[in-house]
């Protein structure tokens, strides 16, 4: 005997009312093309629940999978039985077995299936009995077990699971539409991109790159970032926006004071550009309330004027240990921490204003003309798909 299907609990999804069918089908076609490598492997859905078929295949690495898509709220291996006692005794036993640390256990019996002859309490003393007589040193307890073996009697069939192991929650990603997360090679953009997936959207992201100033290593790391937000999702377009010349005549013709906000402006303009051609609805940061000079009230306030596009800011209220803590979870902190120079860093003005005014804003922006430069930089754009196989963009190998 052996473990030969997955049980996918899916949870938050159930309340989503009528959505709910295109949730699953969608949580399914995510499942299924995150197991391509595994051609054995397919993912079935039955009433209310979703299983993968292992086939005979090793259920580690599909589990490991399964833990970085979005929408599983757990998951457990799972064997499938003839509705029949002493099979499903006999899996039950399997089950158990399986927890070699564990002293304690407690059977769960649903009987969804009332044609089934032994009732759910009945059965699970049944059930408790063969395994208290075929194993040694292990004992019941209800309350809090070190194992549960649960045994699901439906009509089809019956499935006994024992441990559960945690998913990611939220939403399947595709669930939510798109947005354009605009990434830096910072820590926070990609957390800020993680968590807006994790709310079931899509990515394509966007990158201000200003060559020389910034190495071709930089935009790497950007791509890098990009590669690693893919794990749990789909491809992801990045737009690499070539951003010296405008940033150079930002800062060569705006006083001091104004010219990190005029250049958040430009990459709000034209970023909610990109939006209107590729059709995404909203734009996403990894701004974060009161981090540095240009994340202030007054701030935001001021650069938030030039687009009425929504901007999702999952960071903005979280502290920074708990960001970090996130970006390692999630698996970015490591490249993200590469010194490699950020348009930002390189054109630091020496004294950016805190609190940033809208009419200056505008009033400096209209002494200058911007747009010709504005368009050179949209027309020059680059879009490389980024996607989760491991050769795939002409910089591998630039190290
Ligand atoms: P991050 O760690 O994401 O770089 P940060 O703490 O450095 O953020 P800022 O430099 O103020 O903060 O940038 C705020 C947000 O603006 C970033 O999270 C990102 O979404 C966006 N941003 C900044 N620089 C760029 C860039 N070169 N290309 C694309 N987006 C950028
Ligand atoms: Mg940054």
């Amino acid at each position: 005997m052996q473990y030969d299907h997955i049980l996918i609990r899916y949870g938050e999804m159930a309340l989503k009312g009528k959505n709910i069918k295109s949730f699953i089908i969608r949580l399914q076609e995510n499942l299924q093309s995150k197991l391509h490598d595994f051609p054995n492997v397919k993912v079935k859905r039955t009433q209310g629940r979703m299983f993968i078929l292992l086939n005979g295949h090793d259920p580690e690495p599909i589990i490991e999978k399964c833990k970085h898509v979005f929408g599983i709220q757990s998951l457990s291996l799972a064997i499938k039985e003839k509705n029949d006692v002493e099979k499903i005794k006999q899996a039950a036993l399997y089950a158990l077995q399986q927890n070699t640390q564990a002293k304690t256990f407690k059977v769960t019996v649903k009987r969804i299936n009332k044609e089934f002859p032994i009732r759910s309490q009945q059965f699970n003393h049944v059930v408790g009995s063969h395994l208290l007589t075929n194993t040694t040193g292990i004992t019941v307890d209800v309350h809090q077990p070190d194992v549960e073996i649960r045994i699901e009697i439906r009509q089809e069939a019956t499935y006994i699971t024992s441990s559960v192991i945690q998913g990611l929650g939220g939403l399947p990603v595709g669930t939510s539409g798109k947005t354009l997360l605009l990434l830096s090679g910072g820590i926070d953009s990609p957390v800020a991109g993680y968590l807006a997936m994790k709310r079931g959207v899509q990515l394509e992201a966007i990158h201000f790159h200003s060559p020389p100033f910034t190495s071709e290593r930089a935009k790497q790391k950007v791509l890098d970032l990009a590669k690693q937000l893919t794990r749990y999702g789909k491809s992801i377009y990045v737009h690499i926006v070539p951003f010296t010349k405008l940033q150079q005549e930002i800062f060569r013709t705006i006083p001091d004071g104004y010219a990190m906000t005029i250049m958040r402006r430009m990459m709000m303009r034209i970023s909610e550009k990109v939006c209107e051609q590729q059709s995404i609805l909203s734009l996403t940061t990894g701004e974060n309330l009161g981090q540095v000079a240009s994340q202030t009230m007054e701030s935001m306030n001021t650069i938030n004027e030039v687009t009425n596009y929504p901007i999702i800011r999952p960071l903005i209220t979280m502290d920074k240990t708990e960001i970090i803590d996130l970006a390692q979870e999630i698996g970015t902190y490591e490249t993200s921490i590469l010194p490699y120079e950020d348009c930002c860093t390189i054109f630091v003005p020496k004294s950016p204003k805190t609190k940033p005014k809208r009419e200056k804003a505008n009033f400096y922006e209209a002494k200058n003309n911007f747009s010709k430069l504005m368009e050179e930089a949209l027309s020059g754009i680059e879009t490389i798909k980024v996607t989760a196989k491991e050769k795939q963009t002409p910089y591998d190998g630039l190290f």
